[in-house]
């Protein structure tokens, strides 16, 4: 029989004067926060007899989590990133906020300040020699109308699966850039189509997640900030249709609305139309973004970020 004393006035006084809560300095939601977590972290160690083994193992995890950089990466696997992306959504359901483009996971790997141009862009250094890839849509509200001067902030990685800046051996601002809509709401761009990618074998995430007997695995995507003045800021990513892990994404960033169609050519004719030869693929995506008047609703959520700031 396990143990327990977190109901005891001894430990419960002991867990609020940890979490400062018996002390008037400091931040009153951080101590909120910590005490929780605190009161809810022995409740874990007692229900499930948690032995110091165990806890100093998680302790080290911590460690290296951090050493690797890749807390991020972390909680988008374990799937947080995602539930707070349903808690949002079932916020808006319940505010009367719906249509446009779904929401998905920003990931850990946005790099801030790329290169900005207006209605097209080429993202690639031409060092990649991947299938080029042609991309274009237009930029709406709800209400259909195409929203010029929107800007497109569109982030992917290579063949090899890596971004820019995180992979030191690229460019930082390769496969990264800001494109600003034209008078009809359009953008378009030339890039090479992305990889998927895994998390590193060796790093503590897919150390975690070989326990759980789930792999760390990516469809291959491209990531999108789109904002437009007096609309919401839409985080989002599309989905390559076809790739194996479209539906078995380890970070659960697919929604049925944001695979995207990839159709590959082979026609010389049209090759040479796009001023290149051989295969190329093409996507053709629209944004819908809602209104907002709320200018907090108008910028992303804030969180550190490569070069931001
Ligand atoms: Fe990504």
């Amino acid at each position: 029989m396990a143990v327990m004393i977190s109901h005891t006035s001894n430990a419960q006084k002991f867990l609020e004067d940890a979490s400062g809560l018996t002390n008037s300095a400091g931040n009153p939601r951080v101590k909120t926060l910590i005490h929780r977590i605190l009161c809810d972290s022995v409740k874990i160690i007692e229900d499930l007899s948690v032995t110091p083994e165990e806890f100093w193992r998680a302790v080290n995890y911590l460690n290296v989590l951090g050493v690797r950089q890749e807390a991020g990466l972390l909680v988008a696997g374990l799937g947080v990133e995602h539930y707070l992306d349903l808690l949002m959504d079932a916020e808006d359901k319940l505010a009367g906020k719906s249509g446009g483009t779904p929401r998905t996971i920003e990931g850990p790997l946005y790099v801030a300040g790329a290169p900005l141009s207006d209605f097209e862009a080429r993202l690639d250094d031409g060092t990649d020699l991947g299938v080029v890839l042609f991309m274009q849509g237009q930029v709406r509200n709800t209400s259909g109308e195409p929203l010029a001067g929107a800007v497109v902030d569109v982030w992917h990685a290579n063949t090899l699966g890596t971004y820019s800046y995180f992979d030191t051996t690229q460019w930082e601002f390769n496969l990264r850039r800001r494109i600003v809509t034209d008078a009809n709401g359009r953008y378009r761009f030339r890039s090479i189509v992305p990889s998927g990618y895994g998390c590193p074998p060796d790093g503590p995430t897919q150390q975690l997640l070989d326990q759980l007997g789930r792999h760390g695995q990516r469809p291959a995507h491209v990531h999108f900030f789109i904002s437009a003045p007096d609309h919401r800021h839409l985080t989002t990513q599309i989905n390559l249709d076809g790739d194996r892990y479209l539906h078995d994404d380890f970070a659960y960033a697919t929604r049925d609305e944001l695979i995207a169609k990839i159709i590959f050519t082979d026609d010389p004719e049209r090759a040479a139309a796009y001023g290149i030869t051989g295969r190329f693929a093409e996507i053709d995506f629209d944004f819908t973004l809602q209104l907002s008047d709320q200018p907090k609703e108008q910028q992303r959520h804030e969180r550190v970020r490569a070069l931001e700031g």
